[in-house]
């Protein structure tokens, strides 16, 4: 039997990767524009790093995560987010001391969780992510959330809702966590043993549970936003008010909670609205966790950040039927006839690209007619034919595929008639 690829993870094959690197690239554009930097870390970390700061009551943590020993006996984990890595490097790496702040930063890659495969939902995905950290400011809030925003408006999307809540900082967090035991505790017994655990330990956990999402007690739950207090009801405006400054629209959902334990403050998600978009509709989490640097040892730096998958984002292109601005095309395929004009076409094919053409040729040995079909399959815009009367000739016959004419060159112009035939589409 073959060994097939593993269970909830995906091979990107050409045509596919083409979107892939399309996506990477706008998103990295955006930040350049935003001015956010890339960092790259690895792709596995100690286990540690996840227990302490995406929490040891998060399904990540509890069932997800990919945890091995090395040989070494060190427990490893593959990272299952970005932002435990992020703020690691940051702290490891004291970048809370260079002088302007916030550090604002990007990544992207692949991200690994022990999760139910469905569609939109992998075992290994790739996401993209920023966080910007060392600023409380407001306005880095709605500079994160338009930065995603820029992202999807730049690909194209349109059928988005930007979904933001307050989850406030830790003295509203904490009158509302005891709301919340006040109104779940009595009945705690109806709920799934996870809720009954996070009760005590996370119970604001309890309105994200995905088991007990219909349960009566859930819509009637009291509400973080009647629990901020002023400071962070004054932190809220003051985001929204920016948003609306830069006109981007959003919905206020007072039960936005996020997964992780270390959010605070602003949390939001992007949803695609589309139709036909599978039945997870999140494109993109992302939120404000301003205690996590001291967590992992680090001075008081506030961040924010969010990520996407590249996974969704392509299923919200095809389900909003955007076009890829793709092309897959050639721009020369050279058709050799005979042994000489073949050998003559290595190092032709080389001068082509070594001049910038993306160019190709027969590594089949070929017929003619083969060869042409060859050519069009790669959506070549030029076939070059070089037949053994042309090349003793030192000339080569040109074949404008969209147009159809054709042009006998010298070989020696062959470039220069490229440029200026290409240069004129
Ligand atoms: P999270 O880190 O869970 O907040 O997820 C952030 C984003 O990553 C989500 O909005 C999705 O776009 C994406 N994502 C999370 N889990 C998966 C998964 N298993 N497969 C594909 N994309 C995912």
């Amino acid at each position: 039997m073959s060994v097939k690829v593993p269970r909830g993870t995906q091979d990107i094959l050409p045509g596919q990767s083409e979107k892939w690197q399309y996506i990477e690239s706008i998103a990295k554009d955006v930040c350049r524009r935003y001015h956010y930097k890339e960092i790259r870390t690895p792709i596995f970390e100690h286990t540690e790093l996840f227990t302490r700061s995406v929490g040891d009551t998060t399904d990540i943590v509890q069932k997800e995560m990919y945890t091995f020993e090395d040989r070494g006996e060190r427990s490893l984990t593959l990272r299952p987010e970005g932002t435990a890595a992020v703020v690691r490097s940051f702290v490891e790496n004291k970048m809370f001391g260079i002088p302007d702040q916030p550090t604002k930063l990007f990544y992207t890659g692949p991200m690994f969780r022990y999760e139910r495969p469905q569609s939109g939902r992998y075992r290994q995905f790739v996401q993209f992510g920023v966080e910007a950290i060392g600023s409380e400011d407001p306005a880095i809030d709605a500079e994160v959330i338009a930065l995603i925003m820029d992202i999807y408006k730049s690909a194209g999307l349109k059928k988005l809702n930007l979904v933001i809540n307050s989850l406030g900082d830790a003295e509203s967090r904490n009158a509302h966590r005891e709301a919340l035991i006040a109104h779940f505790e009595p009945r705690i017994d109806e709920f799934c043993t996870d809720c009954q655990t996070r009760l005590a330990k996370n119970p604001l956990r309890i309105l994200d549970c995905k088991k007990d999402r219909d349960h009566e007690l859930m819509a009637t739950a009291p509400s973080i936003l009647d629990y901020l207090n002023d400071e962070s009801k004054a932190y809220f405006a003051k985001v929204t008010s920016y948003l609306d400054a830069i006109g981007i629209a959003y919905t206020i959902d007072p039960k936005l909670v996020r997964g992780l334990d270390y959010y605070n403050h602003t949390a939001f998600e992007v949803m695609s609205e589309a139709e036909g978009f599978g039945a997870i509709t999140t494109l993109c989490g992302g939120g404000r966790y301003n205690g996590l640097v001291q967590d992992l040892g680090g001075p008081e730096s506030p961040g924010i950040g969010f990520a996407f998958s590249i996974e969704r984002f392509i299923a919200a292109m095809e389900a909003e039927r955007i076009e890829w601005p793709v092309d897959n095309g050639l721009d020369c395929f050279i058709v050799a006839l005979g042994i000489e004009a073949k050998d003559h076409s290595v190092a032709l094919v080389h001068e082509l690209r070594t001049a910038g053409f993306s160019a190709d040729r027969d590594y089949q040995d070929r017929k003619m007619k083969a060869q042409l079909k060859a050519s069009d399959r790669q959506k070549a815009r030029f076939t070059a034919i070089l037949g053994e009367d042309e090349l003793a000739e030192n000339r080569i016959t040109v074949k404008d595929m969209a147009e159809g004419s054709q042009d006998n060159v010298l070989l020696s112009e062959l470039t220069d008639y490229l440029k200026t035939k290409m240069e004129a589409k």
